[in-house]
């Protein structure tokens, strides 16, 4: 499979980096795109079809979900490419509600999004299989309900990447990266604890404690926030890990 980051600023998009999201591609069938933060909609439309993919949410809040009402507008208004079909969606269980809100004419509005998107709640632990790829949810430790971070395996390859969504340190995370080839994981809290609050992120040296413990390949760091030191965060995350890390980048591309 192939994941393509179209975005992985922390909490927030940058100048010539969106809010969270990153495609899943395999061979012959739709693509799968994992959380849709600010600008990734822009983003997505230079490779991608928005009309034809499945869309997947590791938590709803707002850096990792507010271009989904801008999806909407394209698959039902684009005059030449709308969506010809429902997609599938998962997401924590009050995703309908919370994204009809985010596209509704009011107050008391909560658009329906049934017209275009199928959805089903994770139930964690439980995968959900894709035409190219099974995605299995693993609660993980954040303040937005429901969050989850994401295991993906590649059904004809078997091969794993895990997209840790937002979290605090926690097992759940490590018991989803165990053996993946690839870990997208967050480092929010920049290299070292500072004195911030627990149950909310990852330094860089916890990503790397996960990575090592879990035994995954390579380590992308994403969800750094603009105004941290990702260099400082890339080296903290090295100390505790002998594997290959990098940082994330919109645009970067991995064979998995
Ligand atoms: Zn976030
Ligand atoms: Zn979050």
């Amino acid at each position: 499979m192939k994941l393509t980051i179209l975005g992985c600023s922390g909490s927030l998009g940058s100048p010539c980096n969106p809010g969270s999201s990153y495609v899943v591609s395999t061979e012959g069938n739709p693509d799968v795109v994992m959380d849709l933060g600010p600008g990734a909609l822009a983003a997505m439309q230079e490779r991608f079809n928005p009309s034809e993919a499945h869309v997947v949410f590791s938590h709803l809040h707002a850096d990792h979900c507010s271009d989904a009402a801008s999806l909407l507008v394209w698959r039902r208004y684009h005059p030449h490419a709308p969506a010809r079909s429902r997609n599938r969606m998962l997401g924590p269980s009050y995703t309908p509600e919370h994204l009809g809100r985010l596209g509704s004419d009011g107050p008391d509005d909560i658009n329906d999004i049934s017209d275009t998107f199928e959805f089903a709640p994770w139930v964690s632990g439980e995968p959900v299989a894709f035409e190219g790829v099974t995605i299995t949810p693993f609660p993980v430790v954040h303040p937005a309900a429901e969050s989850h971070a994401l295991r993906v395996q590649d059904n004809t390859t078997g091969r794993v990447l895990t997209y840790s969504g937002d979290t605090g340190f926690t097992q759940g995370l490590i018991d989803a990266s165990t053996n993946a080839d690839l870990l997208l994981c967050e480092a929010a809290w920049g290299p070292y604890p500072d004195g911030q609050p627990e149950g909310m992120h990852l330094t860089g040296a916890e990503a790397g404690v996960v990575a090592r413990e879990a035994g995954v390949g390579t380590l992308v760091l994403v969800h750094i926030q603009p105004w941290s030191d990702a260099e400082a965060t890339l080296a903290a995350a090295k100390t505790e890990f002998d594997g290959e890390v990098v940082l994330g980048r919109a645009g970067a591309v991995f064979e998995v």
